[in-house]
């Protein structure tokens, strides 16, 4: 094949990593061939032939017949096809191909260190600036970031299979001699090298698909041991591509093995390699982080030696042991930041002081009753205005439940006592939103409220912050905006942050560094259980809006299959004509996204031209400017458009209750937290409401996702079932809330462990406060704020 690094034209380039991605998820898929990958070739071929250079048709155009005939292929067959074609686009792309490995590996003794922990992985021997670049996308920049890349699995191959004991579909370990080799290209293209391997049981085949160079590192009669699935076919057993290993060492084989996360080719054979001469090199120059008091009362192995023992566990016990030094660690400085966070909060005492706030007469102002779940969170805030530490209050309610009264009670409160309010929100939309419904709600008691967003004019911007500062203005409802150098308040007393886990921790602070030490709430449809919220957010207040205000009829939910589209089309007539609205979902902005996705901009074309003629279609995403946007969404609260396309950018907050039908379209694309979250766009009046999810799962998890929604009302069993299918480490929410991502505690298992690290934090707080006895900690720990920092700016 003779593809050689060309410039490609930017649609062919896109076209070439549209491929790209089809392939990813198929390897992702387990090579199952569930998405029809022929199918989606042809389709792909086509797109390919309308290009308009001829030179890009030809070179794009010779990648299709790599992979004719997938569905008719063998798992070891499709994935060599599939690494084949991957490499020919990456070629195309001009990227520049893989280098092999080395085959030598140094010692499994920690060598000298020439590197430092902050060292770029560029300088590491055998990575290299090309190889950098793509461990930054797991993250990896450092010396430090590889040695906390730990594994995501073990395998156990202490174990030498006997060539005839070796089982059908497992993957098995063999020692032997090699036999013949032979290289044969039974079609044009591929190339097939086939060595036998025996030892004193029988023999079997080792097979490498288009890896001609392995036929040059066989020798006859060399000694290796082979790792990898085992096939029995007929007579004859073989091993596809399988991991061999000669000479002394054993890197691969002969000991538990680690498997790490990876990425763009990297194979497992290269990842071992570099953390087998990395790991205990480097592991050395780690700090102890843990008081020794600590590492001593809970016998602890020293550091160094736990992530040794990590990466290359002598046996499962000393893994376990390493693990659980190490979860304690991680654990030991998520607490210590909050328990640092804690006392600096306890060191300010509040500075703005409530007397008046009666309840009922901030009743006066809403134009319902607020139900008991509302009144009761009031009356929480009102009390937390009464104590000597600002408040810290986390309000947890879901979609629907009413917690912008909540919000609007703190706001008014602290204007009714001379203060002003700052709303934060994640959207322009919802900001939007809010301001209007504050104007509403307050107007009529001589509050002012303003308006701060991104996308204002220069002159705008600066007139609000003016009124800010002379005070003229008692409220503001704003974005991201709201945290800018710009702004600053005469008298900011509380601050309130909706839909939070949006924001990072950073956001929150900076916002509150621009008042009185202000009291803060922070609102989210995200519900966590009790002690992760504590691990979360430390000291944080929790109430909970455990009711939806009165008259809501339930959200009739479904999930149904594409071929009812007909259908379901159908049932949105009928609502539109008795006078409601509809909202249709889609996963992307634009077809060029994807080739087997909804766009929003395709749907809401074919939506309004032969579907729905008779109706007004809007169409929203998150690429149209803000001002064309707030247009949208104001035809659509008014009701000009009776149908609203969007991206997920309506996910959060957005209110118009009229609206009562959704439609999620590719429904298996989105996570279950982020349907519950779409779902709460309707069911928000006195109309009953439907949401139907249409999607065809192509994943068991999607399936199990798809039935949970159709099932599931409630936000909290919703994100029960959400923890059951992803595991508390993709637990929604937390990468947005500016919580550190954890490697190896997990904090639903590790329960009993938290309450260990609490313990020892509070103990070493008390002895030590500002940890001037702990330098190495100190400066680890305020380098992971700065980190964090980074992440916000
Ligand atoms: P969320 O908790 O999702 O932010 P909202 O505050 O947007 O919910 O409220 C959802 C809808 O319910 C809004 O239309 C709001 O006006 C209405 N609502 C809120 N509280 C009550 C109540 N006590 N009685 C009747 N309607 C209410
Ligand atoms: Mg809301």
């Amino acid at each position: 094949m003779s593809l050689t690094a060309t410039e490609l034209s930017e649609p062919a380039r896109v076209l070439a990593s549209r491929l790209v991605r089809v392939l990813r998820e198929e390897y992702k898929d387990g090579l199952r061939d569930r998405r029809g990958v022929d199918r989606l070739l042809s389709l792909w071929s086509l797109e390919v032939e309308k290009l308009p250079a001829a030179e890009a048709r030809r070179l794009l155009g010779a990648i299709r017949p790599l992979a004719r005939g997938y569905a008719s292929m063998a798992a070891g067959e499709r994935q060599h096809t599939l690494v084949e074609v991957g490499q020919a686009l990456g070629r195309l792309a001009g990227e520049a191909p893989r280098g092999q490995p080395s085959e030598q590996a140094e010692g499994p003794k920690a060598g000298k260190a020439q590197l430092r922990l902050d060292s770029k992985v560029d300088y590491v021997k055998g990575i290299g600036p090309p190889l950098a670049k793509r461990l930054v996308k797991l993250g990896i920049w450092t010396v430090e970031d590889l040695l906390t890349h730990y594994p995501r699995r073990w395998e156990d191959r202490t174990q030498l299979r006997p060539i005839s004991q070796a089982r059908d579909g497992v993957v098995e370990t063999v020692e032997g001699k090699i036999g013949n080799i032979q290289s044969k290209t039974p079609r044009p293209g591929m190339r097939i090298v086939q060595a036998t391997l025996s030892d004193s049981t029988g023999n079997l085949q080792l097979v490498w698909f288009n890896q001609p160079y392995v036929a040059k590192q066989l020798i006859p009669g060399q000694k290796l041991t082979a790792t990898g699935k085992v096939e029995r076919r007929f007579h004859e057993t073989q091993i596809n591509a399988p991991e061999i290993e000669t000479g002394a060492e054993r890197i691969h084989s002969g000991r538990i093995v680690p498997v790490y996360p990876s990425t763009s080719n990297l194979t497992q054979k290269w990842w071992r390699q570099q953390q087998w001469r990395i790991v205990p090199t480097y592991s050395r120059l780690l700090p102890e982080l843990l008081p020794s008091q600590t590492v001593s009362r809970h016998g602890f192995m020293p550091r160094a030696e736990a992530v040794t023992e990590y990466h290359w566990p002598s046996n499962y016990d000393a893994r376990e042991r390493a693990r659980l030094r190490l979860a304690f660690e991680e654990l030991f400085m998520l607490q210590l930041d909050v328990g640092m966070q804690r006392q600096e909060r306890e060191r300010d005492p509040r500075q703005t002081f409530y007397t008046q706030g009666d309840l009922a007469e901030f009743e006066k102002l809403l134009p319902f009753a607020p139900t008991g779940a509302q009144a009761r969170t009031m009356r929480e805030i009102w009390d937390d205005l009464q104590r000597d530490t600002p408040m810290n209050r986390l309000l947890q309610g879901d979609v629907g439940s009413g917690k912008t009264a909540v919000a609007a009670f703190a706001a008014w409160v602290a204007v009714k006592n001379g203060y002003q309010a700052a709303i934060m929100a994640p959207t322009e939309i919802l900001a939007d939103q809010h301001y209007r419904k504050f104007v509403e709600l307050m107007g009529p008691a001589g509050i002012q409220v303003g308006r701060l967003s991104g996308s204002m004019k220069k002159k705008e911007k600066l007139s609000v912050c003016e009124a800010l500062r002379e005070h003229t203005l008692d409220i503001v409802v704003g974005t991201h905006a709201l945290i800018q150098e710009t702004v600053d308040f005469a008298r900011l007393g509380m601050v309130v942050v909706d839909e939070q886990h949006k924001f990072g921790v950073m956001q929150r602070t900076v916002l509150k560094q621009k008042g009185l030490n202000p009291d803060l709430l922070v609102m989210t449809a995200t519900p966590i259980p009790r002690t992760l919220a504590l691990t979360l957010y430390g000291d944080l207040e929790v109430s909970r809006l455990d009711e939806l205000p009165p008259g809501r009829q339930p959200i009739l939910s479904e999930s149904v299959p594409f071929s009812e589209r007909r259908r379901v089309y159908e049932e949105i007539r009928g609502q539109i004509r008795a006078g409601r609205q509809a909202y249709i979902i889609c996963p992307l902005v634009e077809e060029s996204e994807n080739l087997d996705a909804t766009s929003a901009v395709e749907e809401a074309s074919v939506v309004q031209r032969e579907v729905f003629p008779e109706f007004s279609v809007g169409l929203l995403h998150g690429r149209m400017k803000a001002a064309e946007k707030d247009a949208v969404m104001e035809r659509f609260r008014i009701g000009e458009h009776q149908i609203l396309i969007s991206t997920t950018v309506i996910e959060v907050g957005v209110d118009v209750p009229n609206s009562t039908f959704m439609l999620v379209q590719d429904a298996n694309r989105f996570g279950l937290a982020q349907l519950h979250q779409l779902r709460g766009r309707v069911g928000r009046g006195q109309h009953a409401s439907r949401c139907v999810f249409m999607g065809d799962a192509n994943s068991e998890e999607g399936q199990r996702r798809l039935r949970a929604i159709a099932r599931l009302a409630d936000g909290f069993d919703v994100a029960e079932e959400d923890l059951q299918i992803r595991g508390p480490g993709d637990f929604y929410g937390f990468r947005q809330s500016g919580f550190p991502e954890l490697k190896v505690a997990d904090l639903l298992k590790d329960q009993e462990l938290l309450d260990l690290v609490r313990v020892a934090v509070r103990e070493l707080l008390a002895r030590d406060p500002d940890l001037s006895g702990h330098p190495d900690l100190r400066d680890s720990l305020s380098k992971r704020r700065v980190d964090s920092t980074e992440l916000v700016h």
